[in-house]
């Protein structure tokens, strides 16, 4: 059986391109198709300035919502990061697999170096190595496929460039995986700026829905999307980027496709409200489902420890594969 491995951060509340670009296709495809496991991946949290107890807060959330969306204990793995040492044991084996230059040819970390840098802080070193605990996070399982949004294939093809260099020294140990993206919505953008991604993480939330904001609110800030200065509704991301972002958002709620849906509108408005509707009643099982199981955190603890045991029982055997290969003699 396919293996499938995937993340999120607790970096920030989990938005409709989380959703979209990602827990969608866990919930709809991969818990059915793969032994796929799923974790909330709160080390990465901690590339960047944080609070403690709202990573803490955050990591909850997020497993709770993940369960509200549908990710289902009996035909998947559900656990934190944090609880299953092999992702740090085996990062350090591929920090001697990676190379510096690697890590800073990459996009997000430019992109989120730059940011940190602009708010007058200092970028932290994790921040330049978190693709190679990403790695570590997927080859420790030995996955498969990847079900992420666009933004994550550069860090998934860094992981198969890992693996490949690492069986070649060393002999086969890994799984080369790859990565699975979804048909539309791959990459949702800010409503406020639609030519950059909705990240949970942003400072600016004018522009992210949130899988726990109020319907209003959704409604408030879909209708206040930017959109662009022609008056015509057509799918091209290029000259309008914030019109086809609502048509995908639109396509990916209701199934349709972007460029069809786009000949049924002659407003903005319209093809607006549509969209706000779309979203809103496609968060809405989510919201109450999430309201009903922080009623039971009981129940979300005993996922996260069953899930954390099945996920120590898999990656052990491969992380100690992989010691055991680079030539580190073995605790006898
Ligand atoms: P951060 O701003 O902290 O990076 P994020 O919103 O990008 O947060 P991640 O935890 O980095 O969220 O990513 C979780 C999953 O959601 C990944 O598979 C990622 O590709 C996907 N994803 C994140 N943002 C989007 C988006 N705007 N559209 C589609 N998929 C997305
Ligand atoms: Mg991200």
């Amino acid at each position: 059986m396919t293996r499938s491995f995937s993340g999120i951060k607790p970096t920030g509340h989990l938005t409709l391109g989380n959703y979209l670009g990602a827990v969608r296709q866990w919930v709809e495809v991969d818990q059915h198709q793969a032994d796929a496991l799923f974790s909330v991946v709160d080390l990465h949290a901690l590339t960047v300035d944080h609070e403690p107890a709202r990573v803490r807060r955050l990591s909850r959330q997020a497993a709770t919502l993940l369960l509200a969306a549908g990710l289902d204990p009996a035909r998947c793995t559900v656990f934190v990061q944090s609880h299953v040492d092999e992702h740090t044991r085996l990062s350090y084996l591929l920090e001697c697999t990676a190379t510096d230059g690697e890590m800073r040819r990459m996009i997000q970390y430019k992109e989120k170096s730059a940011r940190e840098r602009a708010a007058g802080g200092s970028v932290r070193l994790s921040l330049l190595t978190y693709p190679v605990l990403m790695a570590a996070d997927i080859l420790a399982y030995g996955a498969d496929e990847v079900p992420v949004g666009d933004d994550q294939a550069q860090h998934v093809e860094l992981t198969r460039d890992l693996a490949v260099r690492f069986n070649q020294r060393y002999g086969r140990t890994f799984t080369v995986p790859k990565a699975v993206l979804p048909a539309v919505a791959a990459r949702v953008m800010d409503l406020q700026d639609p030519t950059s991604k909705m990240g949970k993480s942003h400072a600016e939330t004018a522009g992210i829905v949130y899988l726990l904001d109020e319907a209003e609110v959704v409604r408030k800030k879909v209708m206040r999307a930017v959109t662009d200065s022609g008056s015509d509704v057509a799918y091209d991301r290029e000259a309008q980027p914030g019109v086809a972002n609502l048509l995908e958002m639109l396509a990916a709620c209701t199934d349709g496709k972007p460029a069809e849906l786009a000949e049924g509108y002659t407003s903005y408005g319209a093809l607006k409200k549509d969209t706000a509707d779309a979203v809103v009643e496609l968060l809405r099982p989510v919201r109450e489902r999430h309201a009903e199981l922080c009623a039971d955190p009981g129940y979300v603890d005993g996922v996260l420890r069953e899930g954390a045991e099945r996920a120590r029982g898999l990656a052990r055997p491969i992380v100690d594969a992989a010691y055991a290969a680079v030539g580190l003699m073995r605790p006898v």
